[in-house]
């Protein structure tokens, strides 16, 4: 899944990477913020300023993204579960599992905890927003306005029921609870990510006639990156239970009609 990546430090036993797409997604994020975002928003900067603000808000957007991920983590190792660490690539970042959930309630649990850990943070940054709008400079009360806008976004993007997104994990969680099979609470919960990966591609072609190139490419390679991540975590999951511990009984019947030899073909149709 990664390309080349490079370790940055350890939180709580964790090792934080960053893959090489995620420097380029920081620059892009940067320059947006430096000559769109901010001066549209905030006007009155010096473009050396807004250049400032830019870094400012796009190292505390890598920051909510770390905390998100870690959050996950925690809980998880909170449930006993091996996580490898957190990679920070192209499209955000991933808490690397080293074995899968035991049960819903874990599951629940852990893919519930990252989005939660961004309505937090996002809800603190308003709170500071609110109290310092009036009394702190027009800079640093830009920075924190985009971050708590930043963080809600990621955890309602997250919450999107399309599996492997948090709420596609916390779907996939209800359906296993509520039926008590997790291939097919993976396969409905998959098939909703499919889905959604196929809206953002159409999405993609209108906003492409619409004349928004960028904004285009960037709907299809989530919408590609959604779609491909969904059927491989479902193939991951299904490939897991066949091999892993599932007795030959499972996939036989059990009590097959059985028919004496000396039985002709008519007998057997007529009875
Ligand atoms: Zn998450």
């Amino acid at each position: 899944m990664f390309g080349r990546r490079i370790t940055l430090f350890k939180l709580f036993g964790f090792a934080v990477h960053i893959d090489a797409s995620w420097i380029i997604v920081a620059m892009l994020v940067a320059w947006s913020l430096a000559v769109g975002f901010f001066p549209a928003q905030f006007p009155g900067l010096t473009g050396r300023e807004y250049w400032f603000m830019a870094i400012i808000g796009a190292i505390g957007l890598f920051a909510s993204i770390v905390v998100h991920e870690l959050s996950h983590s925690l809980v998880a190792r909170r449930y006993g579960l091996q996580m490898k660490g957190i990679t920070l690539f192209i499209f955000g970042g991933v808490a690397e599992m080293e074995n899968e959930p035991q049960n819903a309630r874990t599951e629940l649990m852990m893919a519930a905890a990252g989005p939660a850990a961004s309505i937090v943070i996002g809800f603190l940054f308003y709170l500071a927003y609110a109290a310092g709008r009036d009394a702190w400079s027009t800079f640093t009360v830009g920075i924190v306005a985009y971050l708590a806008w930043m963080n809600w976004i990621l955890a309602a993007f997250n919450l999107i029921p399309a599996f492997p997104l948090d709420g596609g994990r916390i779907l996939r969680a209800a359906l296993w609870h509520w039926k008590g099979d997790l291939m097919r609470a993976t396969r409905i919960a998959a098939a909703f990510g499919s889905g959604f990966g196929l809206l953002l591609i159409m999405l993609a072609v209108f906003t492409l006639f619409s004349g928004n190139f960028i904004t285009a490419m960037w709907w299809f390679l989530i919408g590609m990156f959604v779609r491909g991540a969904s059927q491989a975590s479902y193939q991951q999951v299904v490939l897991k239970r066949t091999l892993e511990g599932e007795s030959v009984r499972r996939f036989m019947k059990t009590d097959p009609i059985t028919v004496p030899r000396s039985t002709s073909v008519r007998e057997l149709v007529d009875e």
